[in-house]
Parts: structure tokens; C-alpha cells; sequence
């Protein structure tokens, strides 16, 4: 039995819901380690998607908790994808605070005719199809949103990523998803890792040559970690990075923690309604009431009334 790793700052007993943000030296390379548990076991389940949806969902969510993590920003980073497959539509969106949700809208009858071979991770081309990716900030009122679009290239969302970073940032990264069901209760759980070749300020301690092996042997470390790892809930992340990169001497820094919770309420959807022109809103109205269900959550709220008053969520 090997030892545990000592590569703790302090002991964190809490190893699912969260980011764990790690570097490796001297190269300097930052990456991240997500874990996602009953987060996103959450956030498939309050939805009856399809099993494929429902994976690449998951993906799309551990995703834009990785990337989230690697801005500074105060507000919420959306990912959105747009396309012409039988998944057309995926939103998945990560606050500062790190409160987690996502939906995703799909065509049933063009998504049976996807053959999906049993135990393959999705495709992008087959369940996505072809559109873009899209990413996010915003920081509230009078700041600027930041936004980065990039066409879907790439088998998987880690791959467009990928091709996202390599195009709109000229930033070098590596990106790693797994989303899987397991234990006795078949909950969904998710992982995914990345690393980013940040030049450090003051410029590199060690020649070029070395940083560029050293990246590249990261790189390999990194692609070893199989699927399975990524989302087993007994291998705990720090023992999962002292696996990949122990000899590159890995660092880790405090966790960030991450929840399924959506920013939806009666007075937020009342405000949206309020804001609709009136006839379009009573075209709505059924049996004096009119219903909204948020995408991300499925709550359903009810309105009465000329003044869209709240009744009580449904
Ligand atoms: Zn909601």
C-alpha cells in the first residue's frame, strides 16, 4: 500500500463538489481537478433526459466549472452551445460562489436515430452536430461581457475547448472529462482536469528546452488519467494528482467548493413576464393561470391575475 501523498497544505476532508487547484513546478504549468458528485448528480436528475443528453450535459457542466476556475471575475461564466444536432442547445453556468446549473434542449426522435455504441462517451458531431461554443462573463450592470466564440471542431467538448484556447487566447491547454454513473444507487458523477501553460512573471527559472519537455511530459501525465479515475469516489484528488505528477512536483492550493443551485425565484420570473408585451403573456394564461418552468431547475411557478402575482411554486 503506498503512503498517502504529503502533499497537503492542510487536510481537506471534503473530496467531491469541488475545484482543487494545483501547479506544477518549475514549469510553472496551472491546472485544476474537478469533482463533481451530488452536484451534478443534482442537476442530470431534475430533468428525465436521455442518457446521452444527460452525459454530455454532465461534460458540458464539469467543463464550465474547469474554465470558470481559471478566471478572475465576480458574477456568472456561461458556456452555451448552438447547433444543428439532435442536442441543439446547451447552457451550463458557474457563479464566483460557485452555484452550478444547466439544461440542455434535444430532439428525441433524431436523437434515437443516433447510434451511440454502449459505454462510448458522446460525440460531438453525432449528439451536438455542427454550430459553436460560446463563453460568457458577466459581471452585472454597467461592466462589460466579456465573450469568447469559437466554432465546434473536435470529437469531444474537451477537444473544442481545446480548439477554443489554441484559436481566440493563444493559451496552451489541455482538457480531460469523464462522466459516469456508479455506485449502488447509479448516481451520476463527473471529473475533469486541465492544465494551463502560464509563462510566469519574471520569465522562466529554467531553459526553454526544459519547459517545453516539461509540458509536454505533463501533457502525457495528464492524458494517463483514464475515465474512470477522473470520477472514482474513492480516489480522493489529491491522491489522484500525486498518481498523475508526482515526480513533476506538484503543488495544491485551497478548494473551492461547488453546489446545484439555480438563481431562479417567483420574483424573477414575474419580473420577465411583467417585462413581455401583455398579449403575449395572456396567450399564455390557462385556466386563469399562467405556468413557467424554469429550464434549469424544472420548478414550475404559477401566476394569477392581471399583475402576474406569485402563487405558490408548484
Ligand atoms: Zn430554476
Amino acid at each position: 500500500m503506498p503512503g498517502e501523498p504529503n502533499l497537503t497544505i492542510e487536510s481537506d476532508p471534503k473530496t467531491d463538489d469541488l475545484v482543487q487547484p494545483f501547479q506544477i513546478d518549475p514549469f510553472a504549468l496551472r491546472g485544476r481537478l474537478v469533482r463533481l458528485g451530488s452536484t451534478v448528480d443534482r442537476i442530470l436528475s431534475q430533468h428525465d433526459y436521455p442518457e446521452p443528453v444527460a452525459a454530455i450535459l454532465g461534460e458540458a457542466i464539469t467543463l464550465a466549472v474547469l474554465l470558470a476556475g481559471a478566471l478572475k471575475y465576480d458574477g456568472i461564466f456561461t458556456l452555451q452551445t448552438k447547433s444543428d444536432g439532435p442536442v441543439r442547445l446547451i447552457v451550463a453556468d458557474v457563479s464566483t460562489e460557485g452555484a452550478v446549473r444547466g439544461y440542455a434542449q434535444y430532439d428525441r426522435e433524431r436523437l434515437d436515430s443516433v447510434a451511440t455504441p454502449a459505454g462510448a462517451s458522446p460525440s460531438v458531431p453525432d449528439l451536438i452536430g455542427s454550430g459553436y461554443i460560446a463563453f460568457t462573463v458577466d459581471q452585472g450592470e454597467h461592466t462589460e461581457r466579456y465573450q469568447g466564440i469559437v466554432e465546434l471542431i473536435g470529437a469531444t467538448l474537451a477537444e473544442c475547448a481545446q480548439h477554443y484556447f489554441r484559436q481566440s487566447e493563444q493559451i496552451q491547454a489541455g482538457i480531460k472529462l469523464s462522466v459516469a454513473r456508479s455506485g449502488d444507487d447509479d448516481a451520476w458523477r463527473a471529473g475533469g482536469l486541465m492544465l494551463q501553460r502560464v509563462p510566469p512573471e519574471g520569465g522562466y527559472t529554467v531553459i526553454a528546452d526544459d519547459v517545453e519537455d516539461g509540458w509536454r511530459r505533463a501533457m502525457v501525465l495528464m492524458s494517463s488519467a483514464t475515465p474512470g479515475e477522473l470520477v472514482d469516489p474513492e480516489l480522493s484528488p489529491h491522491r489522484l494528482l500525486f498518481r498523475l505528477f508526482h515526480d513533476e512536483g506538484v503543488r495544491v492550493f485551497r478548494t473551492h467548493p461547488i453546489e446545484a443551485r439555480c438563481r431562479c425565484s417567483s420574483e424573477r420570473i414575474g419580473r420577465i413576464l411583467r417585462s413581455f408585451p401583455a398579449e403575449d403573456v395572456e396567450d399564455m394564461r390557462k385556466d386563469e393561470v399562467i405556468s413557467v418552468t424554469c429550464e434549469f431547475c424544472n420548478t414550475r411557478y404559477e401566476f394569477a391575475g392581471e399583475d402576474f402575482a406569485p402563487l405558490a411554486s408548484a
